[in-house]
């Protein structure tokens, strides 16, 4: 099969095995080239670990630390006619590059909203491992089907208390419009909570816990995005930022609760990135490439894999880490600071829809959507005929 992109709308339908492989290749690269992660421990379970910030955790914890890594993501697997999804492609080269250098790797594809990957989890611990030191809580999803009632819950992106009318950025139509988005209703503020809040982490965390296969002095972290002015009334002050302060609430009674075993539980704030998520936020396509060259100028523009590598390294396994107001693992200072936000500030409130090209990092935002899926990256032939059916 010849595989080319198919976008629709803010996401694109189809993958390339061989691109992620040389996309997930590139990202060990940058691993090794940085010292190594010796205080990271070596029993890691990352949960979303296909994608985006979850996968280069994952690839910093193997490649970096040397860590036996337990991987959870729910993706598509491929057929003759149809590609996998890219978390699936990626998942398959981790596997493959970590056998080569011999480091443990094991992914289960399946709903870690549900009880019964929670307990396939815990039984592949148990048998592999024993226990783990470090849970990384990674998951973005727009639905969570609760594992008692089977009550199916959505998340909206939507401002809180009143509409919102803004710039955004149509990625599809390389069109920089005007868009109103009307306030979240309750219903939709609590189901955004239900499906992207701590619920489902605290479950996670109370079932390794409970099962015995969580470490003495382990740490769990999630991963949130604290932004500024420009992106607070769609997002941290809007139904996804709700969710995510919930994630402040379960992180603090956690470590009150397995205060017993000497737990650290904290949020990690992170910086704003091009991921399957972060695109299909409205906004965020346009903050994105604004702030993409703003950082590039100052040169501290940083991908999944820089900054997750600064987070094992900086901040969760460091002695003095940065924390913000909230008592957050804060790594997105270089992004939110006010000299950096006053020229997004700047550049948000000149751009049009002539001078978009100009002003944004529109190529940079572009090249990295793509290569989510595996396309446009050096080297790859990508009009050989691949098999689309790959495994791990
Ligand atoms: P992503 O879409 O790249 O990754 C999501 C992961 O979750 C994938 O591995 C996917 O397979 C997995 N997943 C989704 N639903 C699942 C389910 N039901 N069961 C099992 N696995 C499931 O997203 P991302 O941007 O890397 O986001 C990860 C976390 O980081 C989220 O909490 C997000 O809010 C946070 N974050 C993202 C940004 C950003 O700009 N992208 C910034 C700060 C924080």
């Amino acid at each position: 099969m010849v595989i080319h992109p198919k976008i629709r709308g803010f996401i694109c339908t189809n993958a390339h095995p061989v691109g992620c492989a040389a996309h997930v290749q590139q990202q060990i690269d940058y691993v090794k080239q940085q010292p190594a992660l010796n205080d990271v421990p070596k029993r890691v379970l990352v949960i979303g670990s296909s994608t985006g910030y979850g996968l280069a955790s994952r690839i910093n914890a193997a490649f970096g630390a040397g860590a036996k890594t337990l991987g959870v993501c729910f993706e598509k697997e491929p057929t003759e006619k149809k590609t996998g999804t890219a978390g699936w492609y990626n998942t398959a080269a981790f596997h493959k590059a970590a056998a080569k250098e011999g480091l443990y790797a094991h992914t289960i594809n399946g709903d870690a909203f549900s009880n019964e990957i929670k307990d396939q989890v815990i039984e592949k611990i148990k048998e592999d491992f024993g226990q783990v030191d470090l849970v990384i809580y990674s998951l973005a999803s727009p639905k969570r089907k609760d594992p008692v009632t089977g009550d199916l819950y959505s998340s909206t992106l939507k401002p809180i208390g009143q509409a919102y009318t803004t710039k955004t950025y149509n990625t599809d139509k390389d069109e920089v419009s005007e868009i109103t988005l009307e306030p979240a209703n309750d219903d939709e503020i609590q189901q955004t909570i239900k499906v992207m809040g701590g619920e489902d982490w605290e479950l996670w965390m109370a079932a390794l816990h409970d099962a015995g296969v969580l470490a003495d002095n382990a740490k769990t972290t999630a991963y949130t995005y604290i932004g500024k002015k420009l992106t607070w009334p769609i997002y941290g002050q809007a139904t996804i930022g709700k969710a995510k302060e919930d994630l402040d609430r379960a992180a603090a009674e956690m470590r009150t609760r397995y205060a017993g075993i000497n737990l650290e539980a904290y949020v990690s704030s992170l910086k704003a990135l091009v991921t399957q998520a972060s695109s299909a936020i409205p906004v965020m396509p346009l903050y994105i490439s604004l702030i993409y060259g703003v950082m590039k100028e100052e040169g501290t523009h940083e991908g999944c894999i820089e900054q997750t590598y600064r987070l094992l390294k900086d901040a969760l396994y460091s002695e003095n880490p940065k924390l913000d107001e909230a008592g957050r693992l804060f790594m997105n200072d270089w992004e939110t600071n006010e000299k950096t936000q006053a020229k997004v500030e700047a550049l948000w409130h000149q751009v049009t829809q002539d001078n978009f090209h100009q002003l944004a990092d529109y190529a940079g935002y572009h090249s990295d959507f793509l290569k989510l899926f595996g396309f446009g990256i050096e080297g790859v032939d990508y009009d050989a005929d691949v098999d689309p059916v790959v495994t791990w």
